[in-house]
Parts: C-alpha cells; sequence; structure tokens
C-alpha cells in the first residue's frame, strides 16, 4: 500500500521519534509497515523514506538506491537497507557538498555539507542488533534520514538568509 507522503509544515516533521520497542510490536505490523514505505518510495520515485514523513512518530527508515559499482554507467546495484533505532556513533572525515531534496520539501534542492564517513549501531527489520561503517552515498543518505528521525530538515543546514527565501517559497 502506498503512503500518504507528511509535508513541510506538519509539526510531525520536528518531532524527536522514539524508539521501537521489538517486544510490543507484532512482527507483522513491523514488516507490512516497511513493505509500504519501500512501496511508497517506489511510487514517488525516492531513495530514502523516514517514519515522520509517512506520519509515524518511530525511529525508523529505510533506503533503496542503485549504486553505481564502476564508471561503466550500466553497472548498477541495488542498495536497500532498513535502520530500526539508529544511532550515530560517529560521524566523521572530509567534508563535502552534495545537492539534496527531500520528499516531504517537493522542488527544493540544496547544496547540503556534510563529513564523508559515519558508524551507526542499529537494527534490522528483524530485530537484529548492527554496527556498521558508511561511507559515500550510503553515508549521506544516511544522515539525511537519521536527521528525520531527530526532527531535523537538510534546510537546516543552509544559511539563515537562504532558509528564510526557502520557506517564503514553500508557502
Ligand atoms: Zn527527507
Amino acid at each position: 500500500m502506498v503512503l500518504p507522503i507528511v509535508f513541510y509544515g506538519n509539526p510531525i516533521l520536528r518531532k524527536k521519534c522514539s524508539d521501537i520497542n521489538f517486544s510490543h510490536y507484532k512482527k507483522k505490523d513491523i514488516y507490512r509497515l516497511i513493505n509500504n514505505m519501500f512501496e511508497t518510495i517506489h511510487k514517488v520515485k525516492g531513495i530514502g523514506l523516514a517514519a515522520p514523513q509517512i506520519g509515524k512518530n518511530i525511529k525508523l527508515f529505510i533506503i533503496e538506491t542503485p549504486l553505481l559499482l564502476d564508471n561503466n554507467k550500466k553497472n548498477y546495484k541495488k542498495y536497500k537497507e532498513v535502520f530500526i533505532n539508529a544511532k550515530l556513533i560517529k560521524i566523521f572525515g572530509k567534508e563535502y557538498k552534495f545537492n539534496e531534496g527531500c520528499l516531504s520539501i517537493p522542488g527544493v534542492y540544496s547544496t547540503i555539507k556534510r563529513k564523508s564517513n559515519i558508524i551507526v549501531e542499529y537494527c534490522n527489520q528483524y530485530g537484529e542488533k548492527k554496527t556498521k561503517c558508511f561511507t559515500g552515498i550510503k553515508s549521506r543518505i544516511i544522515q539525511h534520514e537519521y536527521d528525520h528521525t531527530q526532527g531535523k530538515l537538510f534546510i537546516d543546514y543552509l544559511p539563515y538568509k537562504k532558509r528564510k527565501l526557502i520557506k517564503k517559497i514553500i508557502k
């Protein structure tokens, strides 16, 4: 089922999400929600989606994106992963700029500076705990989606003047 996306201005996008307690959820409900989230990003052609963006105040986000394996443009591999109760343990490496957008702020794209590497502690959809280091585009998308679970949006990184201008455009 494709879920309706929550847009900028909805207060849920500004709330800190709570942990998912696996013993309080039926596994089948978690799987259904995750499947619906994947269906939703396929429909809107997104590469990541966090639970607040579909109106749920829980620490869950999903990523699905083609990754370029080499410079031969046809050689893509799909990267797909579910992050539950993600915690950023470390953000490090060189800062670099990348053009970001967000399904909840349609039509707005902006160059955002973030560090290149992260170490994340999280659970997958089966509740198995993992600690992994991510670099490149994966690290970038995880940081963006993780921010959603903290009530933070990519436009928060922009200088005040630019942010004000974007808010005006959105309104
Ligand atoms: Zn977003």
